[in-house]
Formats: structure tokens, sequence, C-alpha cells
């Protein structure tokens, strides 16, 4: 496995609580990464040499402004190529985000991600996205804006291969959107979510990584406690075959992973995400009782 691009979440707590949040974040929930460990995970994670790129996200980062902003410079400093990803709660004019931003890029922060949209009930932050990309450019920082869309209807199964890690683009099924955005949803028979469209499970570009040391190939699946492992012997041996979640799924999709542990189907999903979902959070139940 050489995975480029770590997501280190930071927090999980969140002044929002969008109904699309693959991590549940809310303002109740308190979950943070001691700074410690972060240090301790970036000289870790800095032994593979495919990796380049941590983003620091939650949750919201800029809730713990200092801890981020020693984590930014941390990671700078081992030669990472950084970046934040924010709902932009702090930004009501450029001056906000200008005078924010500058802390970060002053100590090495390369990229910004903003997410703009109605799912996180900021699109008030639109008429300002020309001068903070304009503030950007004088900063010296890439500005990437995420727009979720809340789409009428889900697609097709089949119209799903859209590429894999795409900030923008449709909701995924997963975490909270499970349960909370599927209702005026079209659902589709489970046998058309035979392979997952989303994300290369056998060689991923990226993976997250939570402040209990967990290292998930997707929200829902945890690959390794990193604690329990020597980082770059894990990437180098890495076999998708051996993981009891994985290995149905590169087989034949979340399909083959409900026949694979005798799960009782319904007539329909809405994406192969919540399928997937509501087998893994059994299963994952299953092994920590
Ligand atoms: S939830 Fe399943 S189908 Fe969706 S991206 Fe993750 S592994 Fe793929």
């Amino acid at each position: 496995m050489k995975p480029r691009v770590i997501y280190f979440i930071i927090t999980k707590q969140c002044l929002l609580k969008c109904k699309h949040c693959h991590f549940n974040s809310s303002p109740d929930l308190e979950d943070f990464f001691p700074l410690v460990l972060i240090k301790k995970y970036l000289r870790k994670l800095k032994r593979v040499k495919s990796i380049e790129k941590i983003i620091f996200t939650g949750g919201e980062p800029f809730l713990i402004f200092p801890k981020l902003r020693n984590a930014v410079h941390d990671a700078h400093m081992l030669g990472f190529d950084v970046a934040v990803w924010t709902s932009g709660y702090f930004i009501g004019t450029k001056m906000d985000f200008s005078q924010a931003v500058r802390y970060l890029v002053d100590i090495g922060l390369n990229e910004i991600i903003i997410s703009v949209d109605s799912l996180h009930n900021n699109t008030r932050l639109e008429p300002l996205i020309d001068d903070l990309e304009v503030e950007s450019e004088h900063l010296g920082v890439k500005l990437t804006i995420s727009r979720k869309h809340e789409s009428e209807a889900s697609r097709p199964p089949d119209f799903a291969y859209g590429g894999t890690h795409d900030p923008s683009g449709v909701i995924l099924y997963r975490g909270r959107a499970a349960t909370e955005l599927n209702e005026k949803q079209q659902l589709w028979a489970p046998e058309n979510f035979d392979i997952c469209p989303h994300q290369d499970l056998v060689n991923p570009d990226y993976l997250w990584l939570d402040s209990k040391g967990n290292l998930l190939i997707c929200p829902q699946i945890p690959l390794v406690n990193l604690r329990q492992v020597k980082i770059s012997s894990f990437f180098a041996n890495f076999d998708p075959a051996k993981h009891k979640i994985l290995a149905p799924i590169v087989e034949g999709g979340p399909f083959e992973l409900a026949k694979n542990n005798n799960f009782k189907l319904k007539d329909g999903y809405v994406d192969h995400c919540h399928l997937c979902s509501e087998i893994t959070e059994k299963i994952i139940k299953k092994i920590r009782k």
C-alpha cells in the first residue's frame, strides 16, 4: 500500500451537526487528538515514503486553533505538504479569513479547503469567494472550495464511477447520512452494489487517522491501530485479502460483504455506502463485544 495523503481527524467536535457528516460530529462530541500524539504519528508517518500530504480536518479544526497551529507547524517542519479543511464558520468578512489564515500560512500551511454548501448551512460565504481567492493569492496559500450537492434523487448505481478523491460532489450515504438523509431517496436493489466505486481498497491514495490511533480506509472501516503495529512494515505488507471487511468488498462490493456475513438484506439501498455502512456497523459492534 502506498498512500499519499493522511487526514488527521484532530477533533470530532464541531459547531455544526451536518446531516451528511461521515464522523457524526456535533457540538456535544468531545473528541480531541492530543498534540503529543499528533507529533508522534507525524514522525512515524514520515517513515512511509509515499506519504506526501497531511490534511487536518474534523469536526472543525479551527475550534482548537492553538493545537491546529502547532500541528501545522510540526507537519511543515517534517516536510509534508499541509492543508486544513474547515466549514469557515469564523469567516464573516475577507479580513476575518486573511487574519486567521495568515497565522497558519506563516508557519507552513499550503492549502485551505472550505466546505461551502447548504448542507453546511453556510451559503452566506458564496458572495465572498472571489474576495477569498484574491486574499489567498496574496497570502500565498491555495484555496479549494468543496461543494456537496444535496441531490433530489440518488443516481443509478452504475453512475457512481466519477473518480475517487473529489472533495466536492455527491453525498455518500455513510455515517450520519445513512440514517438522516435517506428518506426521500430512490432505492436500488442490493445486487447493484457489487463494487466500491469510491475508494481503492487495495492501494488507497488517502487514509484517515483518528484520535485513538485508528487508521481508517473509509470513515466506516478501521484498518489497524497505529499503537499496535510498526507503521512502515504495516504499509509494506498490507494485504486486503486478510481483512475481514475489506476482503469481501474487494471481491464483490458491499453486496458480497452482505452475503459473506449472512446479512439480512432489505429490498433497496440509496447507494453503495448505504448498504456497506449498515453491514460494517454491525460487524464492528460484534468484534468490539
Ligand atoms: S462505505 Fe463501503 S462502498 Fe462506501 S466508500 Fe466505504 S468501502 Fe466503499
